[in-house]
């Protein structure tokens, strides 16, 4: 039988989320930072064939449709489907800084969460916040709390949604562009940049974890090295952490992942 004191603490921690003795942020920091490069890589992926809300705006065909109820997220152009797959909820966030995972939002039907949720609860580093129905955490611990949770039970990436109230719902996706194919990300290992799959490019590179790295990436990212002179003058650039090679080196940034410059020059080689 516990103490009656520390059984109100584990029900308060329960019922309301209250972070009581558990630094919260620190604890998703750690996790986070200790696979960083690994979540960077798997995110840029699926943005490589749906674009963030916020750039909607700049694409004027191009829109997304979710139905919890399938459940399943549809990215279209002018209408159609191009990207398609497998939807959960793993979180929201509100803006009195309230994280709650799928399972406990009351809006939200089974078949939102439950293929998610198992996968999750039986995490052992986050099993101390994932036992609890509210967290009291910041926006951009909620960004990587969930895509640490899509990277760990092999989603294709954590999908931020805004809502109405100023909040977020982070959505797990898994995606194909390819009729009556699998889901699995290990079924499409598109380049990781542009989202194009092997049969549509001259040729790709397997980085390693169902990610290609294309031809025609590799000859962007040459130009684009080629114009700011970077090849020349490798000292004085801003540096970038790699998401090949993980060193700390000069390179080009991308909208999600940073490439170093003689990663480049190797994919080029290895492409020839
Ligand atoms: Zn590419
Ligand atoms: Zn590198």
């Amino acid at each position: 039988m516990l103490p009656i004191p520390t059984l109100n603490l584990f029900l308060n921690s329960y019922l309301w989320g209250y972070n009581t003795d558990m630094d919260i942020g620190s604890k998703i920091s750690e996790l986070f930072q200790a696979q960083e490069i690994d979540i960077a890589r798997n995110q840029s992926k699926m943005f490589a064939r749906v674009l963030p809300v916020a750039d909607l705006a700049d694409y004027p065909n191009e829109s997304y449709e979710v139905d919890l109820s399938q459940p399943i997220f549809e990215w279209k152009i002018d209408g159609s489907p191009v990207t398609w797959g497998p939807c959960q909820v793993i979180g929201s966030w509100a803006p009195d800084s309230t994280w709650i995972w799928g399972w406990e939002n009351k809006s939200i039907s089974a078949s939102g969460y439950e293929k998610i949720k198992s996968a999750i609860q039986a995490l052992d580093e986050i099993n101390e916040l994932s036992i609890m129905r509210k967290l009291s955490m910041s926006n951009d611990d909620a960004h990587k709390l969930a895509a640490w949770c899509a990277w760990k039970t092999g989603w294709q990436g954590s999908y931020p949604r805004h809502t109405e109230n100023g909040g977020t719902v982070f959505l797990g996706l898994k995606l194909t562009a390819m009729p009556h194919h699998s889901v699995e990300p290990k079924d499409n290992p598109w380049c990781f940049l542009c989202g194009l799959y092997p049969s549509q490019v001259p040729k790709i590179i397997d980085i390693g974890n169902a990610q290609g790295l294309c031809s025609k990436c590799v000859e962007r990212a040459q130009e684009v090295a080629k114009v700011s002179s970077l090849m020349d003058r490798r000292e004085s650039q801003s540096q970038i952490t790699c998401c090949l090679c993980r060193d700390k080196v000069a390179g080009i940034a991308f909208p999600h992942i940073s490439i170093c410059l003689s990663c480049i020059e190797y994919a080029n080689k290895a492409l020839q």
